[in-house]
């Protein structure tokens, strides 16, 4: 018996192995949950391949979260595999690492900055409606998000992105709360997955986890991040929405 037994469950954002997305998929199967997982374009072969690795192999659909044609047929995409869903999870960022990561925030050019909000955060958004008609039951939203409550070495504009998606999750639990809809946040540490190798200057931020996390912090450990979504996903959390869950080893809860 699951905490996600029989329930429909789709994962947005999953490339490797690494991915946030995959552990969530690999953990929501392992609680009961009938998965389906997304990507986009050239790495969507990539997560077709990853796909056979999780306990059961998951239908592998297309999603760019920017693509208007991908989201206005996401809804009949889902029912050629499930009838409805019951949680969505966004696991979904991009900002340009060359112009708006690694410590040049004072040039960061507006293009890349909006393709990096548009991606990272008003694609919670675009997620949430263009699920909404398979969640006429009521459902679960989870995304993920690294505090943005501070500012950060190295993380910069994607920082900024990330206040846009954590007040987006406000705004969604507000609108889709009468709907039965819970839209709730994840903030995780540090993990090595490739959006953050991509990052310039992120293993400053990987140290300091190493001293400062009360719990210790494993950022090669997906699990503790995915289980939390999953718990999100999940009944167990009923009465909880517009909520940001840390799982960064106790860090955000220490001064120094
Ligand atoms: P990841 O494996 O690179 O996952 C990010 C995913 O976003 C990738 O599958 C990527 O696809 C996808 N994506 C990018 N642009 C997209 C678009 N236009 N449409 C649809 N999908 C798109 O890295 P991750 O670390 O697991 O990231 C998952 C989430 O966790 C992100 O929101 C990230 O900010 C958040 N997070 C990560 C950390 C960390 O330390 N790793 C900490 C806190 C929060 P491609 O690979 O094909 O580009």
């Amino acid at each position: 018996m699951g905490i996600l037994d029989g329930k429909n469950i789709l994962v947005a954002g999953v490339t490797m192995d690494s991915s946030i997305g995959f552990a969530t998929a690999r953990v929501a199967q392992e609680q009961g949950a009938n998965v389906l997982i997304s990507n986009f374009g050239r790495a969507l072969g990539i997560t077709r391949r990853i796909a056979k690795r999780l306990p059961t192999e998951p239908p592998v659909l297309e999603l760019d979260v920017t693509d208007q044609d991908h989201l206005d047929g996401l809804a009949d995409q889902v029912r050629e595999f499930v009838p409805h869903l019951d949680g969505v999870v966004h696991s979904i960022a991009y900002g340009n690492p060359e112009t708006l990561l690694g410590g040049r925030f004072l040039d960061g050019p507006w293009d890349d900055v909006a393709q990096a909000v548009q991606v990272s955060a008003y694609s919670l958004k675009s997620l949430a409606t263009a699920t909404r008609p398979l969640m006429g039951e009521g459902g679960s939203i989870v995304g993920l998000t690294f505090d943005a409550t501070v500012a950060w070495p190295a993380y910069d504009w994607m920082g900024v992105a990330k206040a846009g998606l954590e007040s987006c999750s406000r705004y969604l639990a507000r609108d889709l709360g009468p709907d039965g809809i819970r839209v709730n946040l994840v903030s995780a540490g540090p993990l090595k997955t490739l959006a953050a190798k991509a990052i310039p200057g992120f293993g400053d931020l990987e140290a300091m986890w190493e001293t400062r996390a009360p719990l210790g912090w494993d950022n090669a450990d997906q699990i503790p991040t995915a289980k939390a979504v999953c718990a999100l996903l999940s009944d167990f959390f009923p009465a909880t929405t517009g909520e940001i869950v840390h799982v960064d080893g106790g860090f955000h809860a220490m001064g120094a």
